[in-house]
């Protein structure tokens, strides 16, 4: 069975990617950290509708030791996973002079740690199967910089320089690493912004509309689709035309 591990896929983008890989046929293991019902309600989903296996898996992803044992039980309960798609992520607006050690430490655990923990129990499996595709989820705010977002937009960046350099060393092992930077997309994740500051970041994004998890989701399947065996180390931007 091909199967996919998306993290952070209990709510917004990532469970909107893990329904695409379910709808594609994929064997799916849907990682969350504290939404259980929603993981659980989604994994139930996605198996009566697209009558593929699948499995909602708690794991903290800044917890090397709880991603050990998820990927363990994903790959004895579904497979091998040859797609890990590296979602997981927390955002927060502060302005730097207010940031504290926390914020800053919290926000590069998640998204870098994150990455690191995952990759480094996925990776070893599709190295000795020679495939494998890993797409990380970065953000604009990685590519432009956000004001009042300094720690995001490093978590983000550091997403960039991870999947650029991580593609270069393991692509001759058969392995595409890619990097999806998504915009104002949504999801949750938009609740710290007011109705005004979104009309504001509509008016500024070139298609005049706010994306969907859908946009994201179909640019992920086709980075990790035959189609896209070509593309490695790619930064792919799904904004809307926002820059
Ligand atoms: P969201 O709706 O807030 O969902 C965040 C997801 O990440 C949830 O499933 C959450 O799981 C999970 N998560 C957070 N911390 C985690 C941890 N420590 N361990 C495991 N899972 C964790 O956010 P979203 O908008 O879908 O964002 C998904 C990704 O896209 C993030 O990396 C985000 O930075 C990026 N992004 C979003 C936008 C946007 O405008 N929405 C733009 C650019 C990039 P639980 O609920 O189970 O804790």
């Amino acid at each position: 069975m091909n199967t996919v591990l998306v993290t952070g896929a209990s709510r917004g983008i990532g469970k909107e990617i893990a329904t695409e890989f379910a709808s594609l046929g994929y064997a799916v293991a849907i990682n969350y950290n504290k939404s259980k019902d929603a993981a659980n309600t989604l994994a139930m989903h996605l198996m009566k509708e697209y009558k593929v296996p699948c499995g909602a898996y708690k794991a903290d992803v800044k917890n090397p030791l709880e991603i050990k044992t998820m990927v363990e039980s994903v790959k004895s309960e579904l497979g091998s996973i040859i797609i890990l798609v590296n979602n997981a992520g927390i955002s927060t607006q502060k302005m730097f002079t207010d940031l504290t050690g926390e914020d800053w430490k919290e926000m590069l655990a998640t998204h870098l740690d994150g990455c690191f923990n995952c990759t480094k129990e996925v990776l070893p499996h599709m190295i000795s199967r020679k495939h494998g595709k890993i797409i990380n989820i970065s953000s604009m705010w990685g590519v432009a910089g956000g004001s009042c977002e300094v720690h995001y937009s490093t978590a983000k960046a550091g997403i960039i320089g991870f999947t650029k350099s991580l593609a270069k060393e393991v692509a001759p092992s058969g392995i595409n690493v890619n990097c999806v930077c998504p915009g104002v997309i949504k999801t949750d994740m938009l609740n710290i912004f007011d109705e005004n500051t979104l009309n504001n970041l509509q008016q500024q994004t070139s298609l005049k509309r706010l994306g969907t998890p859908t946009d994201v989701a179909k640019a992920v399947a086709f980075l990790a689709s035959k189609e896209a065996d070509y593309i490695t180390g790619a930064v792919l931007n799904v904004n809307g035309g926002f820059f």
